[in-house]
């Protein structure tokens, strides 16, 4: 692709120039390329033609014809009203503009016009009139091909959609010559793809005889083309890198097996049989000389600590370090306590390090511990570790790309497993997550019960101190969480410490205890303690609880102001109960509904599996908010929607592995390499350069 051409300033357009150029740059229009990628939002279709006697009031047409009469009329409130008859011979139409006085100085008797809207019978019935129509001159159309499918874009406020339409008209006859088709030849005749040049071209002036329905859902086979490109280059760009990984010298776990033996036989349950399955697939890939770098997805409950740990004693029996990193406080200590227990009796070292446990550092660097349980305080500047082999990231999608990358660092080249609760759609796994393995947990421990969940209006409250009292005396501990701590900005939002009070005044015969991020470690783990032996029966928390909580015996979950939590807070959350024997049940209580929220609220009553729950959360939020692909360093995605262009998504990831499967280097494609280069600038180096 000549850069010189297409990286063009758009200023430096013809009828552009500075003040123009700083209205485009709002629209993300630097460069003439910006320009061409810019596409319609939609496409008004004015094929329908007719004279002026064959119109029927009502409908959409194109009329043709000469100004016979033009006046400005003053309305009494001081409205001006440009008001045109037309001709053709056939008939007399009457076009009216509100408030456009300047169409005095374009329009005058005799100009040849061309009006498109929607024809009706003025108020007395006697004259057929388009209100505010577009217009065209026809005699200052000297282009032959006039278009009749017009493409509208999004505007700023300073333009008009006219002035857009030129610009980018102009845009096309500069960038034309310049346009250079990066794929071979052979692939678009393979796929039946126009060239990018047309393409391109088409998107922005589409032939007559273009499918109007497929241009407005941009899936003609123009939009195709151009999406193609984006998801191929993508993918090419992600297997790369992922190529590139393979190079890299990692460590070759081959652990005896006594240890994991012994944890094995220490368990009080059975694996389930995907259980098995992921631990087998780690294992085989942690012997392989190259770093490990696995996702773990499992829905709430599915039982992925036992998967991390048992990687963990794999790198430990050969003498390594392992690091697992949660996101909360909270988690950490869970994992602690759980993952000692698990452990008990094991020739083990065991050590937690978060902000408030970090007096040992110390046992980190020297080697004295082998498992080290944490937080984001693992990977503060002076953490050392020995030789640490292996990292698991607990919750992955609550840490972003570089905290990862910075626990990783630790070590060197250690393997390393991401876990997710929140499964992961294949168009993300294909893309954010494209250089990652993945392992499924698809299967939860027998006898997991259905958790019934429920929306309660706020004026029933009454039935939700029902079932409280209820759950307690048939056994049961319940949940009550809060969006926020404290009074906010909202005021009818209720704190968590006003409900504790509210709720210690309702159920003076239970215990009742407050969890909140602002207290003490020490003052959290005491309550989590109780409320684990059944001493406490209430624990009203907020979501501080939201990860990885495990009480087998909660088996009421009441959120309120439910409407406030997103749709993976909310599953995370009842996930807390039906952990157990007993049937639970989840309450939710919202108090004010947007629409989303009542589709959010919805979906969480409708669906239990978390995929289903991820699926319904890209329709309402987009895929782009949930996985953070902003944040994840990939291309910014322009024309492309991982939504709607999955299945063109599938076809490019297979072309791009076909391609580098031929020539991993892509010798054979100089121009399609300058051109993946370009589209990666600034994100990742893509190329090894050795
Ligand atoms: P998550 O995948 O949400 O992190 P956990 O690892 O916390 O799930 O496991 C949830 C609960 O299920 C824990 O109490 C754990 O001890 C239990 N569990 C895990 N695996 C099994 C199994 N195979 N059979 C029975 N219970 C299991
Ligand atoms: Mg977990």
């Amino acid at each position: 692709m000549n850069v010189h051409g297409l990286n063009l300033p758009i200023q430096y357009l013809k009828g552009v120039g500075p003040k123009r150029a700083n209205l485009l740059k709002r629209l993300g229009i630097e460069t003439v390329k910006d320009a061409l990628y810019y596409l319609p939002t939609q496409y008004e279709d004015r094929r329908n033609k007719k004279t002026i006697f064959d119109i029927t009031p009502g409908e959409i047409v194109t009329a043709e014809g000469s100004i016979v009469q033009i006046n400005e009329i003053k309305t009494r409130t001081n409205l001006s009203i440009i008001e045109a008859i037309i001709s053709d011979g056939t008939g007399f139409l009457k076009a009216k503009w509100f408030n456009q006085t300047y169409l005095k100085k374009i329009l005058r008797e005799k100009t040849k016009i061309k009006l498109f809207g929607k024809a009706q019978l003025d108020y007395r019935g006697n004259y057929l009139e388009i209100l505010n129509p577009e217009y065209e001159l026809v005699e200052h159309n000297l282009n032959a091909q006039t278009q009749d499918i017009v493409p509208i874009y999004r505007l700023t406020e300073g333009l008009s959609q006219k002035q857009m339409q030129s610009i980018m008209q102009s845009a096309l006859e500069f960038a034309f010559p310049y346009i250079e088709d990066p794929l071979p030849e052979k692939l678009i005749k393979k796929l039946n793809f126009p060239y990018l040049r047309e393409a391109i071209k088409c998107i922005h002036i589409p032939p007559n005889d273009a499918d109007i329905k497929l241009l407005n859902e941009k899936n003609s086979d123009f939009h195709r083309r151009i999406i193609f490109d984006e998801l191929f280059f993508l993918q090419l760009g992600i297997l790369l890198i992922k190529q590139n990984r393979l190079c890299e010298k990692g460590i070759s776990f081959n652990p005896k097996g006594n240890l994991l033996r012994k944890f094995f036989e220490n368990l009080p349950f059975k694996l389930t049989s995907a259980q098995k399955t992921v631990i087998n697939e780690i294992l085989e890939d942690m012997k392989k000389p190259t770093p490990m770098n696995r996702l773990l997805q499992g829905d709430v409950g599915s039982g992925k600590t036992v998967v991390a740990v048992t990687a963990m004693l794999a790198a430990i029996e050969c003498g390594y370090q392992a690091a697992l990193m949660a996101p909360t406080e909270i988690l950490a200590e869970q994992h602690y306590l759980n993952i000692s227990s698990m452990l008990k009796g094991l020739p083990v070292n065991i050590l937690i390090h978060t902000s408030s446990y970090n007096k040992h550092s110390n046992l980190i660097s020297s080697g004295a511990v082998d498992l080290i349980i944490g937080t984001h305080a693992l990977i503060q500047e002076n953490i050392r570790f020995k030789n640490l082999g292996l990292v698991v990231i607990d919750e992955q999608h609550r840490f972003g790309v570089i905290q990862r990358a910075m626990l990783k660092k630790k070590g060197l080249n250690p393997d390393t497993l991401v876990m997710t609760a929140t499964p992961i759609p294949r168009t993300m796994a294909l893309t954010v997550y494209g250089d990652l393995d993945c392992s499924i947990l698809d299967e939860l421990p027998a006898g997991r019960k259905p958790i019934l969940t429920k929306v309660v209006e706020p004026n029933n409250k009454k039935i939700i101190y029902k079932m409280i009292d209820e759950e307690i005396k048939s056994g049961g501990q319940v949940y009550i969480v809060y969006p926020l701590i404290e009074e906010s900005e909202a005021m009818d939002l209720k704190s968590a410490t006003q409900g504790y009070e509210a709720l210690k005044r309702l159920f003076p015969q239970y215990k009742i205890a407050l969890i909140h991020g602002k207290m003490s470690a020490k003052q959290r783990e005491e309550i989590m303690k109780d409320f684990r032996k059944g001493d406490i029966q209430i624990l009203v928390a907020t979501t501080v609880i939201e990860v990885g909580v495990d009480v087998p015996n909660a088996t009421l979950m009441v959120i309120i102001n439910a409407e406030r939590f997103g749709l993976a807070q909310l599953h995370q959350l009842r996930g807390r109960v039906g952990r157990g024997e007993r049937p639970s049940k989840c309450i939710l209580l919202p108090y004010k509904l947007t629409e989303e929220a009542k589709l959010r609220l919805r979906a969480i009553v409708n669906y239990s599996d978390g995929f289903k729950i991820a699926e319904e959360d890209m329709k309402i939020r987009g895929p782009g908010e949930l996985f953070g692909v902003k944040q994840s360093g990939m291309p910014d995605l322009k024309v492309a929607d991982l939504m709607k262009d999955q299945a063109l998504l599938e076809v490019a990831r297979k072309e791009a592995e076909k391609i580098l499967y031929e020539d991993r280097n892509l010798k054979l494609y100089p121009k399609m390499r300058a051109y993946l280069e370009d589209f990666w600038k600034g994100k990742a180096e893509i190329f090894m350069t050795a």
